[in-house]
């Protein structure tokens, strides 16, 4: 039986990215691709960023990857987690060799919370002086993320895992994260160690190796995947994969792009490393491998496209990696 992918390119260079990993998909397994829309254009024509259809397809879809939406995109990305009912953003920032980078030895991977915390829309605003935002964290959620993080250190034999937060100030919210999370980590013998989420920021710029699990609430995470993908050299080179108990979503971490968009020259190798995650996640490990040293040899070895100094094209970075996968 083949697999059935739905690819939601949606705006700006997710329209040429997306077609590049869906080539590469293509040239390493034998998958059934169905093509949706999502994003400002589709919005522009029908009134609405998010498809019924869409949304369907990926609530029922084994795997879905996604390039990028423009304005909407928190009327698109938002609703497609939840049609996933992602609870974790795998976020892995890794410098790779030949490519320019602030601190080369960096080899990290976020485990992100995904449904709560700040992000989960409980905003007010209660006069004209005062707004107001509550945070939600409970221990089930927390405790689904910590499983996650233990299989995901014990398959990929890591020593444990960190979890940054901030429990010393939001004792009552990242408290009941903090504790939920060691405490599964505690039963399932994984051994955890804590980092206060400031100090993180100080500490991976400083030195990235002293750490390589990193478990955080939804709004930290976000921001210090983002940090570290500074570390790395730039977003045209971080994969993300959103995790649910029976679906996935896998996106780069960049968005449009609108200053490069249309011009043929993105960097598709974010978006190529996210299907290799989404091949992974299929139970495709020696393909995804193989799609990860193919892009690891042309980041080493060119042809580079400009946001990594050359002037490939994002066809010509592509053909290199299908060449190398032949
Ligand atoms: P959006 O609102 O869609 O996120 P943005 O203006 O924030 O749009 P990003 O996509 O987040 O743009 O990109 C930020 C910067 O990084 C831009 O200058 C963009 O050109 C660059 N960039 C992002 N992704 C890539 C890529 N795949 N290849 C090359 N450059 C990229
Ligand atoms: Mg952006």
């Amino acid at each position: 039986m083949t697999e059935e992918i739905v690819v939601v390119p949606g705006d700006g260079i997710g329209k040429e990215v997306v077609p590049a990993a869906v080539s590469v998909l293509e040239a390493v397994g034998d998958f059934e691709f169905v093509e949706a829309e999502a994003g400002d254009a589709v919005k522009e024509e029908t009134g609405e960023a998010l498809p019924e259809e869409t949304y369907e397809l990926a609530a029922s879809a084994d795997a879905t990857l996604f390039g990028a939406a423009g304005e909407t995109a928190a009327d698109v990305i938002l609703p497609l987690r939840t049609a996933v009912d992602s609870f974790v953003n795998v976020r892995p920032a890794k410098a790779y060799p030949g490519v320019d980078a602030l601190r080369p030895e960096t080899d990290l991977v976020f485990l992100r919370e995904n449904t709560e915390g700040v992000y989960s829309g409980h905003e007010d605003r209660l006069s004209e002086d005062l707004s107001t935002l509550t945070r939600v964290v409970t221990t089930s959620a927390s405790e689904r993320l910590a499983e996650f993080a233990c299989d995901y250190v014990e398959d990929r034999e890591y020593d444990g895992f960190s979890v940054a937060h901030k429990a010393n100030v939001m004792r009552e919210t990242d408290g009941r994260f903090r504790d939920a999370v060691v405490s599964v980590a505690e039963d399932r013998g994984v051994e955890t160690d804590e980092v206060l989420m400031d100090a993180f920021a100080t500490r991976v710029c400083l030195d990235p190796t002293q750490f390589d699990v990193v478990v955080c609430p939804n709004l930290a995470g976000d921001v210090l995947s983002d940090l570290a993908a500074g570390l790395v050299g730039g977003l045209g080179l971080l994969p993300s994969a959103n995790i649910g108990p029976e679906r996935a979503l896998f996106e780069p971490v960049h968005g449009t792009a609108p200053d490069i968009a249309g011009e043929g020259v993105a960097n598709p190798s974010a978006t190529i490393v996210s299907a290799a995650m989404l091949l992974e996640y299929l139970g495709y490990d020696e393909e995804g491998e193989q799609v990860r040293d193919a892009v690891e040899g042309v980041l080493a070895d060119g042809p580079r496209t400009p946001d990594l100094g050359g002037d490939a094209s994002t066809e010509d970075v592509t053909n290199a990696v299908l060449e190398r996968l032949d």
